[in-house]
C-alpha cells in the first residue's frame, strides 16, 4: 500500500495548476490513486440529468480529486507550508514535526 503524505483533515496548500496557492481542507484520501479531495479546491462541474421528464437538467458543482503530489501540508502553528519530517513523541505516537525555521511545531 502506497501511503500518502497528507490526512484526513490535514489544512494542505496547492502547489500547481489552477487553484495553486489556495488552502483547503483534506475530505478524502486515495492512497491506491495517489490522489486527494481537498475542500473548495479542484472543483469540477458535473451535470446531473434529470430524473422525470419535464424537469430541467442541473449542473452541480464538486470537488474532484487533486494529486497529493500537488499538494503541501500546512503547518497549523506557523501557518505555512511544510514538508513535514516524521517523529516519534513521548507516548510513542507518530507525529509529524514542522521543519520550518524556529517553528518546531508538531501535528
Ligand atoms: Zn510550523
Amino acid at each position: 500500500m502506497n501511503k500518502v503524505h497528507v490526512k484526513t483533515g490535514d489544512t494542505v496548500v496547492v502547489l500547481s495548476g489552477k487553484d495553486k496557492g489556495k488552502k483547503g481542507k483534506v475530505l478524502e484520501v486515495s492512497p491506491s490513486e495517489q490522489k486527494v479531495i481537498v475542500e473548495g479546491l479542484g472543483m469540477v462541474t458535473k451535470h446531473v440529468k434529470p430524473r422525470q421528464a419535464g424537469q430541467p437538467g442541473g449542473i452541480v458543482k464538486a470537488e474532484g480529486a487533486l494529486y497529493a503530489s500537488k499538494v503541501m501540508v500546512v503547518c497549523p502553528k506557523c501557518g505555512k507550508p511544510t514538508r513535514a519530517a516524521h517523529k516519534i513523541d513521548g507516548d510513542g505516537k507518530k507525529v509529524r514535526l514542522c521543519k520550518n525555521k524556529g517553528c518546531n511545531g508538531t501535528f
